[in-house]
């Protein structure tokens, strides 16, 4: 089999061929996500990769793009990296982007150098989950991180001369956070000033264990509406400049796109206009979030 399933990758690399350097997370703990819980983390070694190379390699397809998994593929070392990459180049000779799954902790255990060196090897876009600002909800969430480490890891990758694809998760501190959530993940984003942003809607996993505190009550997940005032409250607070935002995953209500700052007005009021009508806003169903 050339995969290990379950196999993910962000929306934006729905086009990419995938390459699983590492199996499972090296982290597996956030409480909002099930994606690898049946998996259990290892790094597959040097020749274990080429040997998966060898087999993705036979796609007669010209690829162009190459997303490297599995959650926190970062975790890898920088020499295996580095042969990773160069093996890539001679297999897939028309590869034009590299990009990985990087957790913060990966992030910041690799010095300057090693970031260098990676984007010049050709791994220039980096996937890191801020999901939020607030350290009392990072906690809440188990993510592993400070605000502090986090806005570290961020800045790390962007004066690497590297790309940042941020991603926040609308909803993730529930109904009792809505505005601390909302301002205090503007003000991280601020500081990290990421090369891309996507804001995406929690899905609650039912694999996940924040799936057992809402049965229990403990957490009360926002409503549709709810989750576009959070959305004002952040876009208010953006300070961004040239970051390319999307809110339009299958998981959002209301599908946004733009340039941040210089789009906020527009997208503003796009969302004022769907709270004034909720009815009329076109606002995607729940039954069909996520498909
Ligand atoms: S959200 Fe990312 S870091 Fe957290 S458990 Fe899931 S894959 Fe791992």
């Amino acid at each position: 089999m050339v995969y290990s399933t379950p196999l993910y990758r962000p929306p934006s690399e729905a086009s990419s061929l995938i390459l699983q350097i590492t199996h499972g997370c090296s982290h597996n703990a956030c409480t909002f996500c099930g994606m690898y819980k049946e998996k259990k983390f290892y790094i597959k070694s040097l020749k274990e990769i080429k040997s998966h190379i060898d087999e993705l390699a036979n796609d007669p397809r010209i690829i162009k793009r190459i997303f490297l998994a599995d959650g926190n593929a970062l975790a890898v070392d920088t020499d295996t990296l580095v042969k990773t990459l160069n093996y890539i180049k001679e297999k897939f000779p028309n590869v034009e982007r590299i990009s990985i799954y990087a957790g913060p902790k990966d992030v910041l255990d690799k010095t300057d150098k090693e970031l260098k060196t990676l984007g010049e090897n050709g791994l220039e876009l980096y996937y890191l989950g801020i999901e939020s600002g607030s350290d009392k909800i990072l906690k809440m969430v188990n993510k592993g991180v400070t605000v502090e480490e986090m806005i570290e890891a961020g800045q790390k990758i962007m004066n690497n001369d590297l790309k940042l694809s941020a991603t926040i998760i609308l909803g993730l501190g529930g109904k009792e956070l809505i505005k601390e959530h909302a301002v205090e993940t503007a003000k991280v984003t601020n500081k990290i000033n990421p090369t891309y942003l996507g804001a995406l809607t929690l899905m609650v996993d039912p694999r996940s264990s924040l799936h057992k505190k809402i049965e229990k009550g403990e957490f009360q997940p926002l409503d549709s509406v709810e989750i576009l005032q959070e959305l004002e409250i952040l876009l208010e607070n953006f300070e961004l400049e040239n970051t390319v935002f999307r809110s339009n995953h299958a998981s959002n209500y209301l599908p946004l796109k733009g340039t941040l700052n210089k789009d906020r007005d527009k997208l503003l009021d796009m969302i004022r206009s769907a709270l004034k009508n909720p009815k009329k806003a076109g606002l995607r169903p729940d039954h069909l979030r996520g498909l």
